[in-house]
């Protein structure tokens, strides 16, 4: 009897840890049900980061990987946008890739290469080797959405998005005020618009889009996007997919999961803002204040506050400062045994998952929203940048999971008052039952379509079948 060869799978993530971790978790499934191998090869603009190290040296033997090296960066002006820095530490990688692709495509049997929503600008090279290239956007469906009608979104619209005085309507998805849009659309001269409308363009080029996300939680963006044919890649909702067997691996912040055990079921709010997220410092003072007022037990991962960006700390969480030293005078002490507070990092996954945590005071960010899911844990929408503004909308007006607290309009802050007012909500009133009750129908939703005969099992299996048929002709 002969062994069928091992499907090999590329995989590019854009820098980044909150764009590494989901393609790891999306390579673990192939790996782990489908027995396919696969190989990282990862673009940076600087050395790899600690947390990134350790994420990939925990991977099971299966899954290789393969820093390319970093590429000069140093002409890109010192203000240049995240999106900026991303697109060019990935274009001017592609000729490492191309090499890597080289020395691969006689030895392995390479079946399809995956890249994020940042790396379609690489799928040229995978043609030129005949290996398909394909997308795992770990996003909305109205994020692709989004995506899918920018070009003709570019075309259309005059003038700038923020002054629309009508929301976008896309098919099946909930209306978006221009203000609402992700980041790259605000300034259409800035550089980062450009180059975002480049790589978002290329995404009619792939053979499949990958999509973290699965019917009953979106059923009508996905089901537009299903029905719109004209051209466009098919789309295999596979979702949701978070982080499984994190076995101790991530060694920061543990001591948080043993005062998770000393607290009762369901009382714990976690608050985090993913891994690039940081606040003002009048922003951060105001939630420090407003945490101790809600009365509420909470884990609070804190950054150093940056009162430039939202995002200062995207390419490392860990800043040269202390974070703790930007709390309030005495915070720590007035709140020991009530709140915890982490720096930097925590194994978020984990204190999802903890039978003592009942809410999470998220920025939205995708994968976030998913972990949350599938403990069946309701939201505080509280979004920076990126498409996080957008995923608060769906959360909080269509899928109804998350609560928002209100900003003051007139200066842009959240005060303590609404904060604790939000917090108490969601542990105690009739509103936060409400979302706490959407938010188990979906973890049980997310449960069936990830099981045997469930639909995201069905349409990555029909995929993997693909993929191996192309082996054998
Ligand atoms: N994360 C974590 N610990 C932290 C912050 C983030 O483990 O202290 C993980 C989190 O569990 C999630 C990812 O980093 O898997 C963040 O992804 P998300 O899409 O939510 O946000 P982004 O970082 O892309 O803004």
């Amino acid at each position: 009897e002969t062994q069928s060869p091992t499907p090999h799978v590329l995989m590019m993530p854009s820098p980044g840890m909150g764009h590494l971790i989901p393609l790891i978790e999306f390579a673990k499934r192939l790996v782990f049900l489908h027995r396919f191998t696969v190989t990282f090869l990862i673009p940076s603009g600087g050395p790899p980061s600690k947390a990134q190290v350790s994420v990939l040296n925990s991977l099971p033997s299966a899954i290789d990987h393969h820093f390319l090296p970093p590429p000069p960066l140093n002409d890109l002006p010192t203000q240049a946008k995240a999106e900026t820095i991303i697109y060019y530490a990935v274009t001017r990688s592609l000729p490492s890739l191309r090499d890597q692709f080289k020395s691969m495509v006689t030895q392995r049997n390479l079946v399809a290469f995956v890249v994020d929503q940042f790396g379609t600008v690489a799928f040229d090279v995978a043609r030129e080797f005949n290996v398909s290239p394909y997308i795992y956007l770990p996003c909305s469906a109205t994020t692709l959405s989004l995506i899918l009608h920018f070009p003709n979104l570019d075309e259309t619209v005059v003038g700038e998005y923020i002054d629309l005085t009508e929301p976008i309507r896309l098919p099946g998805c909930s209306p978006i005020p221009g203000t609402e849009l992700p980041d790259p659309f605000l300034v259409r001269k800035d550089d980062s618009y450009k180059l975002f409308l480049d790589t978002m363009s290329k995404f009619v080029l792939a053979e499949g889009i990958f999509l973290n996300s699965f019917p009953e939680l979106e059923p009508n963006p996905i089901n537009a996007l299903q029905s719109e044919k004209s051209g466009k890649p098919p789309i295999y909702p596979v979702g949701p997919l978070v982080k499984i067997d994190s076995n101790g691996s991530e060694e920061e912040g543990v001591e948080c999961l043993n005062w998770l055990d000393e607290q009762p079921h369901g009382s714990v709010l976690f608050v985090s803002f993913g891994s690039g997220g940081t606040l003002s410092s009048v922003q951060m003072n105001e939630l420090a204040m407003g945490l101790e007022m809600s009365g509420q037990k909470f884990i609070w991962v804190v950054r150093s506050p940056s009162d430039k960006e939202a995002n200062a700390s995207f390419f490392s969480v860990h800043s040269h400062n202390d974070p703790l030293k930007f709390l309030p005078e005495g915070f720590v002490e007035r709140n020991r045994g009530r709140g915890l507070v982490v720096p930097s990092w925590a194994p978020q996954a984990q204190i999802l998952s903890h039978g003592s945590t009942g809410g999470f005071l998220s920025h939205c960010g995708w994968n976030s929203t998913m972990e949350s899911l599938v403990n069946g844990i309701p939201l505080i929408a509280w979004p920076l940048y990126a498409e996080q503004k957008l995923n608060a909308i769906i959360l909080t007006e269509e899928i109804k999971v998350a609560l928002r607290p209100k900003k003051n309009e007139e200066s842009g802050i959240i005060e303590k008052e609404e904060i604790a007012r939000v917090v108490k909500s969601l542990f105690e009133s009739e509103e936060g039952k409400e979302v706490r009750a959407k938010m188990e129908e979906l973890r049980v939703a997310g449960e069936r379509v990830l099981g045997e005969g469930g639909s995201s099992s069905g349409t990555l299996l029909e995929v993997v079948q693909k993929w191996r048929n192309n082996i054998s002709r």
